[in-house]
C-alpha cells in the first residue's frame, strides 16, 4: 500500500526514476529474536522489528506497536508514512516504526516489562536521541516507554529522557502528549466541517477503535457539539442513534475493559459499524479497514483517518469517484501525535518544560499550517487530499536529499 501510494505521488511529481529508489527504500530494517522467561517458568521467543526509513533530515521518529499481526512489511510501510508525515508538518525527522509480534493482553505486566527491556537492549546499537526516537502506538503506552527509557539510561549510566517520547510526565514526558493525536483529529475534523459548511451540532459520529486516539477524539468532537452514535474495540461495537453518554461509557470501560456490553446501546460488529449512516467516520484502529468491498457503501461526509493506513489504494479509487466523501488523510489526520512527540523531545533536550496551553497552542498552529497548505494544493490542482498531503511530504524529502547530494 505504501509503495503503491508512493508510486502515484512520484508520477504526479514527475520524480526522475533515478531518484525514486532513494526515497522509497528504507535505510535500515532490523529483525530481532527476543527470548524472555514467562511467568510459568518456560521460555518464549518473540519477533521484534524496527525500520528506519530515511535519516536525511535528522533522527528517525516513530511508534512501537505490540500486536499479534506485526511483521516487517507492515512496519516498513508505517515507517514510510511517518517520513511523509514528519516532512508534511515540518519536523526535523525521518520516519521509523517498530513492533513486536505479541498479544499484550495475554502477557502479564512482568512479562511485558521483560519483553520491552529485551527489545530495547537489542536495539541499543541502532537508537539514540539523535539517531532514532520511539513512541507509543497500538498496544503500547506510557509504562512501556518508561521501561525503555530506564533500560537505555542504565546502559548510558545517566538518565536520557530524550530517548523516547510519550513517557509519563514525571519522567520528562510532555503535558498533552497522551491526548495529542485524538485532539488533533478533533481539530482537523472541525476545520473540515467549516470547509464543507456542516454544522457540528448535527454531525453524527462513528469511531472504530476506542483506544487512546479514538476515545480522545470522541471527547474532543463531543465537546464541539458532535453526537457520538457508535464506537468499537477489538471485542465489538456499540450503537445508540440518540448518542452515547461518554462519561458513563468511561465507567463501563474501567469496570469491563471493553466497550462491548454497554447497557444503553445495541451491539454492532466492526464491519457493520463502518457502514452506519453518519456525518463523521473515524477509523482509529488498524490498517485496511476501508477496502474495495465496503468503500462504495460507507455513508459519511467526512472520513477522518485517525489510524495509519485504514484505506486501501483500491478503496481510494472508489472514494475518489465519490466527491461527497471528504477524506482527511492519515498522514495529516493523526499527525498531532508526532508533533507533540517532537515538542517532548525538544523539551527533554533543553530540560525546560512547557505548560499544556503552550503545547496545545503550538500543536494547533502546526496543524493549521499543514491543513491550509494541503487543502489549497488539493483545490488548486484538483487532486485528492491524500495525493496533496503525500506530494507535500515527499517533495520536501526529495528536495532535502537533492541538496545534501549523494555520499560519497
Ligand atoms: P490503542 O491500543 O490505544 O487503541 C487501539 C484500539 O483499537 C483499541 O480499542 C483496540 O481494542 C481496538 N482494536 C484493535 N483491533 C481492532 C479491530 N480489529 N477492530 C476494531 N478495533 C480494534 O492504540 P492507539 O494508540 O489509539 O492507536 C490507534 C491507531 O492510531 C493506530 O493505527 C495507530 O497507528 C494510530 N496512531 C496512534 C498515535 C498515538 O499517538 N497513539 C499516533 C498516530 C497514529
Amino acid at each position: 500500500m505504501a509503495c503503491q501510494q508512493f508510486d502515484l505521488v512520484a508520477d504526479h511529481l514527475e520524480i526522475p526514476e533515478a531518484e525514486r529508489g532513494r526515497l522509497k527504500y528504507p535505510k535500515r530494517s532490523m529483525t530481532v529474536a527476543l527470548p524472555i522467561h514467562l511467568d510459568n517458568g518456560t521460555t518464549a521467543v518473540f519477533s521484534g522489528y524496527r525500520v528506519q526509513h530515511h535519516l536525511t533530515l535528522g533522527p528517525t521518529k516513530g511508534g512501537l506497536r505490540y500486536h499479534p499481526d506485526v511483521m516487517l512489511g507492515e512496519v516498513a510501510a508505517l515507517a514510510m508514512w511517518m517520513s511523509w508525515k514528519c516532512a508534511l508538518t515540518g519536523l526535523p525527522y525521518g520516519g521509523a516504526k517498530g513492533g513486536i509480534a505479541c498479544d499484550p493482553n495475554k502477557l502479564s505486566k512482568s512479562e511485558l516489562e521483560r519483553l520491552t527491556r529485551r527489545y530495547t537492549q537489542e536495539m541499543i546499537p541502532f537508537i539514540g536521541p539523535q539517531v532514532d526516537v520511539m513512541a507509543p502506538d497500538l498496544g503500547t503506552n506510557e509504562q512501556i516507554m518508561a521501561w525503555m527509557m530506564d533500560t537505555y539510561s542504565m546502559h548510558e549510566g545517566h538518565a536520557v529522557p530524550s530517548i523516547v517520547t510519550g513517557k509519563p510526565v514525571g519522567l520528562g514526558g510532555s503535558l498533552g502528549r497522551r491526548e495529542a493525536t485524538g485532539r488533533g483529529v478533533g481539530y482537523l475534523v472541525n476545520r473540515a466541517t467549516d470547509a464543507l459548511g456542516l454544522d457540528m451540532n448535527k454531525c453524527r459520529t462513528v469511531i472504530q477503535g476506542y483506544g487512546n486516539v479514538g476515545s480522545v477524539a470522541a471527547f474532543s468532537l463531543a465537546r464541539n457539539g458532535a453526537k457520538i452514535i457508535a464506537v468499537s474495540d477489538v471485542n465489538g461495537g456499540i450503537h445508540n442513534s440518540n448518542g452515547l453518554d461518554l462519561w458513563k461509557l468511561e465507567k463501563h470501560i474501567a469496570e469491563n475493559k471493553t466497550v462491548a456490553g454497554f447497557p444503553e446501546s445495541e451491539p454492532v460488529t466492526n464491519e457493520q459499524l463502518l457502514l452506519l449512516p453518519c456525518e463523521i467516520l473515524v477509523p482509529a484502529a488498524l490498517e485496511r479497514q476501508i477496502t474495495e468491498a465496503n468503500a462504495a457503501k460507507i455513508k459519511c461526509r467526512i472520513l477522518a483517518e485517525a489510524a495509519n493506513g485504514p484505506t486501501t489504494p483500491e478503496a481510494d479509487v472508489i472514494l475518489n469517484q465519490r466527491p461527497e466523501v471528504f477524506i482527511i488523510p492519515d498522514i495529516l489526520c493523526n499527525a498531532g501525535g508526532v508533533v507533540v512527540s517532537y515538542f517532548e523531545w525538544v523539551q527533554d533536550l533543553q530540560s525546560f518544560f512547557w505548560g499544556e496551553t503552550e503545547v496545545v497552542d503550538k500543536l494547533f498552529r502546526i496543524l493549521e499550517t499543514a491543513w491550509t497548505q494541503i487543502l489549497n494544493l488539493s483545490r488548486k490542482q484538483k487532486i485528492p487530499m491524500r495525493l496533496a498531503a503525500m506530494s507535500l511530504g515527499v517533495k520536501r524529502v526529495q528536495e532535502a536529499k537533492k541538496v545534501r547530494g549523494l555520499f560519497p
